[in-house]
């Protein structure tokens, strides 16, 4: 009888996560790895964890793993990122634009250099490097741009507003790099997860129970029931299995949406 023959459809695809150190990022990096494809990850991490996380990564199935710690809020660095991987491995097939960062204020008390840090993360290096990988990838001739946007991508929350505009910003860039290759095997898609537990949103839970002087556990289950009517977190492997569903090759056709997770956020 013939086996199951199990196709690895991102075996050798380089991929670039930025962010991919930590929270969702990480669970994409982890998906990609045990699809064997190469994979490339920007973000903040200690020296001493770098190791550790690439042998991680490896053990997960990569082809190969490596880290790029350069600080995107840099255009041209986070341009040059895309260059050291194009030298390193031969070209870019896939770019997961997936950093970011939060700050939470109202707009009157919103200091300027958070608002400038939020929108430079959020949207400017989603900018640069797809500007970087894009001839990168006519070169080739195929390439996936997924954009880590959120529901804040479509809908505000008060106190967050560069970050909202941020990611607006961001769908927009999407649909925008979308209809420019659409005569090319190249598309271009956001997602847009509602709440997933990772270290920027542990963030603002604990803000919360410091000012409330509730529990941890009791202000993250309030925080999501508030805005989802699941009453549940999404998990970063939801979002890693949305980003392959677009990376992969049957998804040719959908360029340009913005895929909400979100637990009925966005529905209401
Ligand atoms: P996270 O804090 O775990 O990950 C963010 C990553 O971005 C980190 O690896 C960090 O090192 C990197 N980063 C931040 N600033 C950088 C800089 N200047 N240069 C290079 N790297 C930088 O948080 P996360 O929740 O995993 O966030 C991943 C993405 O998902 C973000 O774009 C976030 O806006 C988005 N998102 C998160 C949620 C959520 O509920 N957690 C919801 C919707 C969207």
């Amino acid at each position: 009888s013939a086996s199951k023959k199990v196709i690895k459809i991102m075996l050798n695809k380089r991929v670039l996560i930025t962010g991919g150190v930590s929270g969702i990022g990480r669970a994409i990096a982890t998906a990609f790895a045990q699809q064997q494809a190469v994979i490339v990850c920007g973000g903040m991490i200690d020296k001493e964890e770098q190791q550790p996380f690439i042998d991680q990564i490896c053990a997960d199935g990569a082809a190969a793993c490596k880290i790029d710690t350069t600080d995107i809020s840099d255009g041209l660095a986070a341009r040059k990122m895309v260059q050291h991987m194009v030298e390193e491995f031969g070209g870019i097939d896939i770019v997961v634009n997936n950093a970011g960062i939060q700050h939470v204020a109202a707009v009157e008390n919103f200091p300027a250099e958070k608002w400038q840090a939020v929108l430079d993360v959020n949207l400017s290096a989603p900018f640069h490097i797809s500007a970087a990988a894009i001839p990168e990838m006519r070169k080739s001739g195929w390439g996936r741009i997924i954009n880590i946007a959120s529901v804040h991508g479509q809908v505000a929350s008060a106190h967050k507003s560069a970050y909202v505009a941020a990611k607006h910003g961001l769908i927009g860039l999407t649909k925008t790099i979308a209809l420019e290759l659409c005569d090319t095997q190249i598309t271009c898609n956001a997602i847009c997860p509602g709440w997933v537990r990772t270290s920027l949103v542990e963030a603002q839970i604990k803000a919360r129970a410091t000012i409330s002087g509730k529990s941890v556990e009791q202000e993250a289950l309030e925080l999501v029931q508030e805005k989802q009517p699941t009453g549940r977190f999404m998990q970063p492997e939801q979002i890693a299995d949305m980003v392959l569903f677009v990376a992969d090759e049957k998804a040719h056709n959908i360029t340009g949406s913005a895929f909400t997770l979100d637990g009925g956020w966005t529905a209401q």
